[in-house]
């Protein structure tokens, strides 16, 4: 081999080391920004909030979870989205997941597909103009879904196994118990981010919760830490292991 041969076998050697290396950085990138198939071998749950953005309740429990670093699911009423548009660029931004709540808050079942669209349609236009990407689950008012609503889905549809009906009397001590005697690995918490005592009662929850070795995270992380799918049009309650 010729002098110039060997140093061409060098610089090739070394290119491909370097390019190796770069690969190598790439995927283990990728791989953390997965975060889904990575979270912490601990036990999982998901917040849920529905009827809102309502810019005062909704603004200062974004503020309460992002010091405690927590991601939940929101589920949205369109005709209040265009006046809260920021609030909900917030969400997205902040790794929070959005789903659709119908547009008037009314219940999905009996509808003819006219209708239906003018309830979920058209949020997820909304929506879908606003944050750019159409990745948005489905929580039918009152948990009320039949075939018709599967068929017309278009996205998994959500509901929960932990209700403290933080409507009712909005009494932050009596939801904050309630739901944490009932939390479970794998559970969906439904609370309403509308009324201020439910969301103090969201951040009591995260810290007592926390302190029990709970992990936060959204309904696609809970799903996939779990490795189980959410198919358009199936009905989930919780991620049970
Ligand atoms: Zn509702």
């Amino acid at each position: 081999m010729s002098q110039l041969q060997k140093r061409w076998m060098v610089v090739i050697l070394a290119v491909s080391i370097v390019c190796l290396t770069f690969s190598l950085g790439v995927r283990q990138s990728v791989l953390s920004v997965d975060a889904p198939t990575q979270l912490p071998q601990q036990k999982l749950i998901a917040l849920t909030f529905d009827d809102g953005p309502r810019r005062s309740t909704t603004t200062r429990l974004l503020d309460g979870l992002a010091e405690r670093g927590v991601k939940a699911t929101f589920f949205l009423i369109g005709r209040q989205i265009a006046d809260n548009a920021d609030v909900v660029e917030r969400m997205d931004r902040e790794g929070h997941q959005i789903g659709i709540h119908t547009f008037d808050h009314v219940q999905l079942t009996d509808l003819n597909q006219t209708d239906f669209d003018a309830q979920v349609e058209s949020t997820r236009t909304l929506l879908k103009d606003l944050l750019g990407h159409n990745d948005f689950l489905l929580r039918p008012p009152y948990g009320k879904w039949d075939e018709g609503v599967k068929k017309r889905a278009g996205c998994p549809i959500i509901l929960w196994s932990i209700d403290p009906e933080d409507w009712d009397d909005k009494n932050t001590d009596r939801v904050v118990n309630m739901v944490v005697n009932q939390a479970r690995d794998g559970g969906i918490i439904l609370l309403h981010d509308i009324y201020p005592e439910s969301v103090d009662a969201a951040l009591q929850i995260v810290d007592k919760l926390h302190a029990q070795g709970y992990y936060f995270c959204t309904i696609d992380q809970l799903f996939a830490a779990r490795g189980l799918s959410l198919d358009p049009g199936e009905v989930y309650w919780n991620a049970y292991p």
